[in-house]
This record gives C-alpha cells, sequence and structure tokens, in this order.
C-alpha cells in the first residue's frame, strides 16, 4: 500500500471530511468481542461510522484510507477515542461493564508513531475520568508503522498509562520478532483472512503457529471475522480467547451494545445479514 501522503488537491474527499468532522457527522459504533469459553461479552471494539457517507457507498476502509492521505487522521482518531473513554467512562461508572471488560480503539499508524501521540492520549484519558485498564488501543503493522522509535515511545506511554496494546490483523502484516519484541503487544489480533480458510490445511496450520507465538510471547489471542458456529470451535480449540464477527453482531450504536451488556437483547440481532456482504451495509441498517 501507498503510504505516501497525498497532497491536498489530489484528494477529493478532504474538504468533505473536514466539513463532516466540523459538523459532528462521524458516529462510534461498537462491536462485540466474545470470550470463546463461555460466550460472554468479553469487550468491544470502537469502529468509525460516516452514516451521511455510506449512503453515497463510502466504505469505513476507504474511509481510513481517505483521512490518512488528507492527514486529518489525527484528528478523526482523537475524536473517536474521546467519543469512545466518555461513552466507557459511563458504562464504568454505571456499573454496566465489570473491571474486566475492554473496550478496543484504534490508532493510525501513521498518528500512532507521532510524537504528540502519548501527550494527546493521556490528556483524553484524564479528561474523561476514565478506569484506563479497560482500555486497549489497536495499531496495525499493514499501514505502516515505519518509525520504530515514535511507535515505542508510544507504547511504552500506553503501557505506563495503565493501558494494553494490541498489533491489529495480526499475521497480514510486516510483523518481526524485533518488532513484536519492541513495543511489547499484549494482545494479537489474527486477521479475518486467516479465519476464512480456518477449515483449510494450511490455514488451520498458520492459525496454529500465530497461537503458538502468541503463547510463546504470553500475549492474548482474538480473532477477527468469526462468521460461523465451526469458525469461533475451530479458533477456540486451536487456543484462541476472545473472538468478534458476524456470528455475534456487527458494530452497532452505543444504544444496542449498552443492551448486550445489559443482557436485555441478545446478540445476533442482525442473523438476517448473510455473511460477505458489505459491513458498511450492515452497520447502517441498524437493529
Ligand atoms: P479492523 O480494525 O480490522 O476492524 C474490523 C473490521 O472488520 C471492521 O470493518 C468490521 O466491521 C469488520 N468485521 C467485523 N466482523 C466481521 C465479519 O464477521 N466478517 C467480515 N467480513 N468483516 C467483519 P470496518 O468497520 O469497515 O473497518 C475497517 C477498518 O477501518 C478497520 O479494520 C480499521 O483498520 C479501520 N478503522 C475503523 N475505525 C477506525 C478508527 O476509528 N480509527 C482508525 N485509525 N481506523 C479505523
Ligand atoms: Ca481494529
Ligand atoms: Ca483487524
Amino acid at each position: 500500500m501507498d503510504t505516501e501522503p497525498l497532497i491536498a488537491d489530489e484528494c477529493h474527499g478532504c474538504e468533505e471530511i473536514a466539513h463532516a468532522l466540523a459538523v459532528g457527522e462521524f458516529e462510534v459504533y461498537y462491536q462485540p468481542i466474545v470470550d470463546l469459553g463461555t460466550l460472554e461479552v468479553a469487550g468491544a471494539e470502537a469502529l468509525v461510522r460516516w452514516p451521511a457517507a455510506g449512503i453515497r457507498g463510502y466504505v469505513v476502509d476507504d474511509l481510513v484510507e481517505s483521512v490518512e492521505s488528507c492527514g486529518l487522521v489525527g484528528q478523526l482518531d482523537e475524536w473517536v477515542l474521546r467519543t469512545a473513554l466518555d461513552q466507557l467512562a459511563a458504562w464504568q461508572t454505571d456499573a454496566i461493564v465489570s473491571s474486566s471488560f475492554n473496550l478496543c480503539i484504534n490508532a493510525s499508524s501513521l498518528d500512532f508513531d507521532s510524537p504528540d501521540f502519548p501527550g494527546r492520549m493521556a490528556r483524553a484519558i484524564s479528561d474523561s475520568g476514565v478506569d484506563p485498564t479497560g482500555v486497549v488501543i489497536e495499531v496495525t503493522e499493514t499501514r505502516a508503522l515505519s518509525d520504530l522509535a515514535g511507535a515505542r515511545r508510544s507504547a511504552t506511554a500506553v503501557h505506563e498509562m495503565g493501558m494494553r496494546l494490541a498489533l491489529d490483523d495480526f499475521g497480514s502484516g510486516y510483523s518481526n520478532f524485533a518488532r513484536l519484541q519492541a513495543l511489547s503487544f499484549d494482545i494479537f489480533k489474527i486477521d479475518r483472512c486467516f479465519t476464512e480458510v480456518c477449515d483449510t490445511t494450511v490455514g488451520s496450520a498458520i492459525v496454529t503457529s500465530l497461537v503458538e507465538l502468541a503463547r510463546a510471547l504470553g500475549t492474548r489471542v482474538v480473532v477477527e471475522g468469526v462468521e460461523t458456529t465451526d469458525q469461533a470451535d475451530r479458533m477456540f480449540r486451536a487456543g484462541c480467547h476472545e473472538g468478534q464477527g458476524y456470528l455475534w453482531a456487527p458494530a452497532v450504536p452505543a444504544a444496542l451494545m449498552e443492551e448486550f451488556l445489559r443482557g436485555t437483547s441478545p446478540l445476533t440481532p442482525l442473523r438476517l445479514a448473510k455473511p460477505k456482504v458489505n459491513p458498511a451495509l450492515i452497520d447502517l441498517a441498524g437493529p
């Protein structure tokens, strides 16, 4: 992937995105993360949504790519971070979540490397009043993470603040042992491309080796893109601790996530959503 930022003139979405940020058109949805042993909700991932643009078919992957190209990813990520932290703080205060509940928040590697990331993060934590032990910051190596010294500084800050660090899309990026060691990840999130093929000989061998590596490093494993009970069973037997995917629920608005947490709504509200449909369209369908 091209990681060189485009100049503003070349990106036709910049103005539209800056406007959407200014007028508050973005929303944060939450996808439950399920304990594969107990099938209880163990956490959630905060995912940005842009309902107004979804109508025009703007998928989130494209949005994040455009925001990175425009140089606005730091701003968007900070807004998502603050919104998600405020939400978690409210759930913690109202005892809707237990102390073991983890809220995962994505940080673009382009922003995670930057020198002011630790300071911005500390201010957001302090302003929200959240218990930071319930917060997980996810970074992916598929998007650059080129400045290892900067990433290490941010990783240390994340740990010093009491949060944990997850490597997103594990297995699909440029992970090497030096990086894995340098950044002290607490959680590996196995990319959904491996979940898709976990019933094949090669796929299951890859999953086994990723879990072995995690086990050797003392890292927890979350598997992404679980769409069938067979995949959930296989991943559990392979040693994964938690999973997320359309089998249980797509990303949903905070109010519906709260219903899952209170147990007033069963997971799988959108069982009708067939696997492989555009996630942006599922999410827009609402509960
Ligand atoms: P990701 O972090 O790997 O997020 C998981 C993606 O998989 C989400 O796509 C989610 O909707 C989708 N997904 C979840 N379960 C399933 C499933 O069972 N099957 C399939 N096929 N897909 C599933 P989404 O929301 O479109 O996000 C795409 C990517 O955009 C994310 O991938 C993440 O890298 C990025 N992203 C999303 N929100 C943010 C954000 O606030 N900040 C940053 N920096 N990146 C974000
Ligand atoms: Ca993620
Ligand atoms: Ca991922």
